[in-house]
């Protein structure tokens, strides 16, 4: 099926690569930034070849401004956009406004246009948190808020209930699907990092120099897109109201750090070979904000299985420690990462 797809927030991580296996495919792409001046040519450079096959439109997550038309003429949509900030916002508004809000808006401006398949890049966000004593989770599962999340976990588990809400009651014939990645990992395109993958140059830049004891589930940049390419071609039945979590393995900092020493040894030397007490990560959290988030995760185990997405799709998981060697040499070769 090549048509024309709207994939939002052509400017991040996983949108991009989302772009870019829908162009290697032949598909036409509309794609949606904040401020098109400013990231316009940076999306002309890194697809010199698309030509018209590539039209950016400005439009804010906040305002209808620009949806009617990213929307016109397309046959499918990824929703990618969402807030990902680094540290924790004081405001939880500031990240569950505008995940929810346009998360609706995207669905509304998508329904007017005709357009009856929709991809909601959703998260385990919206399936691991606030369950006590539950380690391991798969695609039945959802977040419990009723005891308090942080402000993203909120805002990606409200954005995919609203949308499975509103498709229920305004579009039942719309075929929705959400992909619910884990921490995504891979090659990077150019220095402006997604959250996730800052963590991976903190591993190996020295900015840890000591492996705090958390651990996250990893899957790859590539792995993810291609779900939402796979959930934009299969066939109606195969993923109508489907949630297709991606992740092929649950890794502590210091098995990360092992694998990087043991895959890419010319560009661990500053991964931490020990491992942070507890005490110090919370006596650090008084003043270092990301240490804050760790506090919290300090030896949780969320591992939220990736196999339902595999069967149904049809494809299997770049192992996650060519994942985590790919992004250390692209972080590299960038030249983010020095030594
Ligand atoms: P990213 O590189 O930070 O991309 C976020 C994108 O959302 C950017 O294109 C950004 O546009 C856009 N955006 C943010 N606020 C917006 C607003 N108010 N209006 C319009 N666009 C807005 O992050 P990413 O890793 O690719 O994440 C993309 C999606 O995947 C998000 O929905 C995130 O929750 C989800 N996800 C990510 C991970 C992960 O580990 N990376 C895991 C699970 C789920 P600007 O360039 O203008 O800021």
């Amino acid at each position: 099926m090549a048509g024309t797809v709207l994939v939002t927030g052509g400017t991040g991580y996983i949108g991009g690569e989302v772009i870019d296996q829908l162009l290697a495919k032949g598909y036409s792409v509309n794609t949606t930034v904040r401020n098109a001046a400013k990231s316009e040519p940076r999306l002309r450079a890194r697809w010199p070849e698309a030509g018209e096959r590539l039209k950016v439109f400005q439009a804010d997550l906040m305002s209808d401004e620009g949806w009617a038309e990213a929307n016109a003429g397309c046959d499918a949509v990824a929703h990618v956009a969402s807030p990902f900030p680094l540290g924790v916002p004081k405001n939880k508004d500031d990240l569950v406004v505008p995940a929810t809000e346009g998360t609706l808006r995207a669905l509304k401006f998508a329904n007017a246009a005709g357009i009856d398949r929709f991809v909601q890049t959703s998260s385990a966000a919206a399936i691991a948190y606030g369950h006590k004593n539950k380690n391991h989770f798969d695609y039945t599962d959802w977040t419990d808020l009723s005891e308090g999340v942080p402000p993203y976990i909120e805002s990606k588990t409200v954005a995919e209930r609203s949308a499975r809400d509103w498709v229920a009651k305004n579009a039942p014939g719309m075929v929705f699907c959400s992909i619910n990645p884990v921490a995504v990992f891979g090659p990077v395109f150019d220095d402006d990092l997604s959250t996730s993958v800052e963590m991976v140059k903190k591993v190996m830049d020295g900015s840890i120099p000591m492996a705090p004891n958390m651990g996250i589930g990893i899957t790859d940049v590539r792995d993810v897109a291609e779900a939402h390419v796979r959930a934009i071609e299969a066939p109606a039945e195969k993923v109508r109201g489907e949630r297709f979590p991606t992740s092929e393995k649950f890794m502590w900092i210091e098995e990360m750090a092992e694998t990087l020493r043991a895959r890419a040894p010319e560009l661990a030397a500053k991964t931490p070979t020990r491992r942070m007490p507890d005490f110090l990560v919370k006596l650090l959290a008084l003043f270092m904000p990301e240490m804050q988030q760790i506090k919290g995760e300090l030896g949780n185990v969320r591992d939220v299985s990736g196999k339902h997405t595999e069967d149904v799709l049809g494809f299997t998981y770049i192992p996650a420690e060519q994942t985590l060697e790919d992004t250390a040499r692209s972080l590299a070769q960038h030249g983010i990462v020095k030594f």
